[in-house]
């Protein structure tokens, strides 16, 4: 019997399997066994071609092959390459030794090419954690692979060179890590959006403290742009962050071949008519969706109340946890759903119910049918929001540059160091995710400010949940600030941002 290691992976963790083969006299058969599901199955055809088209004639007798743990559930293609290798060992065709120390994942064209999978640098982390010293993988993923230290990661296009390097006959090139170039030339400079002071600003907070953001207001003033112009006041990911959004991307099969890390944050728009799964993932085999897709960095959801509400309601878990649970009969999947959101929406269905110029030619029903699509409780969510109005013709016209993306970044980057400091010892690493617990420590105000946020509570009848989030975001702009306390002008600016419910009329 021979043994090759190979991977699963489970959420955005990979898990050892062990492929073991072992070939018996008998009538000629081939299995796999080990949870195989129909994918595995086709698998089978798969090798059987590969290694009769790399010239190797296809064992005789009965073919075992046993995907272990056995009740580890496990998916897809990714094990061809480790049971060809397997069965061409156990025939003596390729030294036993060359495998040791070795973990291999790929999937195997008719041809004998190899073809690229998903999971490979969770493979990789996996290798380096389980102190594997190399790795065979698809040429098309060997970048992700490469990202890994000590590790000797070797990209394979074919059944048949992977052979030739085991028995020295060619030397395939160890993969170097290339970083790539961080496309940031089509980020857009806040300096190039005229006017939209109060947004702005809003948006610097938000950027600083990781707060929801809700845009309305009438078409074409430019929400959209604020929002897609938003990546460009954040901060770049840590290393740390760098692996996490990485690894997310690809499980979720979206790195494209030369991709190593990604050390951008991820800015992720799905359509309205997206499905419930595609937004918060899930599948028959669990699969991120794009709120993990957006971990670390922003999920912009424009047209907010044309998400069917179904939909959205999912959300309202990933926003207080950080995380998505995906359960399924065998396991339970937990993929990182930690993202900033930011959403867009019309006043109301023609859109031009907050326009001072245009008249709404909606009837109250439609309305209030348009307001109940989004809940309360998803609105509750939003920490910002924020009135986008048309321009005048001033501001439209006037010359005058505001400031820059990278100089407000500086400020948030400042914000964001204090957070740090601050969260030292919890898992906590912005305000917006200070845990209910820690929030009379955290949040401190002063007196003035206390005496305000009171008056508030009072007068917009504020929820528990709603009067924690105000003093979240009074934290941050403190922070901004490099205060110490929560100040009333603090607070007061906090109110300001949190507006009244919208659109009570
Ligand atoms: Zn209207």
């Amino acid at each position: 019997m021979f043994s090759i290691t190979s991977s699963t992976t489970v959420g955005i963790e990979a898990v050892p399997v062990t492929v073991e083969t072992d070939v018996s006299n008998g009538m000629n058969q081939f299995t796999i066994v080990g949870l195989p599901d129909a994918s595995i199955k086709e698998s089978r055809d798969r090798i059987r071609a590969a290694i009769k088209n790399t010239g190797f004639p296809f064992p005789r007798g009965r073919i075992t092959v046993n995907l272990a743990p056995a009740d580890l559930r496990k998916q897809g293609p990714l094990y061809d390459l480790p049971i060809a290798l397997s069965i061409l060992a156990t025939r003596g065709e390729i030294p036993l030794h060359t495998l040791e120390n070795t973990v291999v994942l790929g999937e195997l064209a008719l041809d004998g090419s190899i073809r690229p999978v998903r999971g490979v640098l969770t493979t990789a982390r996996m290798a380096q954690r389980i102190q594997k010293k190399i790795m065979f993988v698809p040429k098309e993923n060997e970048q992700e692979a490469a990202v890994i230290n000590d590790l000797a990661v070797y990209g394979v296009s074919s059944l048949r060179t992977l052979i030739d390097h085991l028995l020295h006959r060619i030397t395939i090139t160890k993969t170097m890590y290339v970083r790539r170039e961080q496309k940031t030339e089509e980020q857009m400079c806040f300096s190039f959006i005229k006017g939209q002071d109060f947004a702005k600003r809003g948006l610097e907070i938000a950027a600083a403290g990781g707060h929801n953001i809700l845009l309305s207001g009438p078409p074409g003033t430019g929400k959209t742009l604020l929002a897609r112009s938003f990546p460009s006041i954040l901060p770049p990911l840590t290393e740390e962050e760098s692996m996490e959004v990485t690894s997310i991307a690809s499980v979720a099969g979206e790195l494209a071949s030369s991709d190593g890390l990604i050390e951008t944050r991820p800015f992720r728009s799905p359509h309205h008519s997206s499905s419930a799964v595609s937004l918060v993932g899930g599948g028959t085999w669990p699969t991120p969706g794009e709120i993990s897709l957006a971990h670390r960095g922003v999920l912009f959801l424009d047209e907010l109340p044309e998400f069917p509400r179904h939909v959205l309601e999912h959300l309202r878990g990933p926003l207080e946890d950080g995380v998505v649970t995906i359960s399924r009969a065998q396991a339970t999947v937990k993929f990182p759903a930690r993202f900033l959101l930011i959403a867009a929406m019309n006043p109301c269905p023609c859109g031009y119910a907050s326009d001072p110029k245009r008249r709404c030619v909606c009837t109250s029903f439609q309305r209030q049918n348009y307001e109940k699509r989004v809940s309360g409780p998803l609105l509750d969510r939003f920490d910002l929001r924020i009135e986008v109005a048309n321009l005048s013709k001033e501001i439209l016209l006037s010359e005058v540059h505001s400031e820059t993306s990278v100089s407000i970044r500086e400020r948030i980057v400042r914000a964001r160091k204090k957070q740090a400091d601050r969260f030292f010892d919890s898992a906590c690493r912005l305000n917006a995710e200070i845990s209910p617990a820690r929030i009379e420590q955290v949040c401190a105000m002063t007196p003035s400010a206390k005496a305000l946020l009171s008056l508030a509570i009072d007068s917009q009848s504020l929820s528990p949940r709603a009067t924690s989030r105000i003093r979240k975001v009074a934290r941050t702009i403190a922070d901004l600030a490099e205060s110490e306390s929560i100040e009333e002008h603090h607070l007061a600016e906090a109110l300001q941002f949190r507006g009244q419910r919208l659109q009570q009329d």
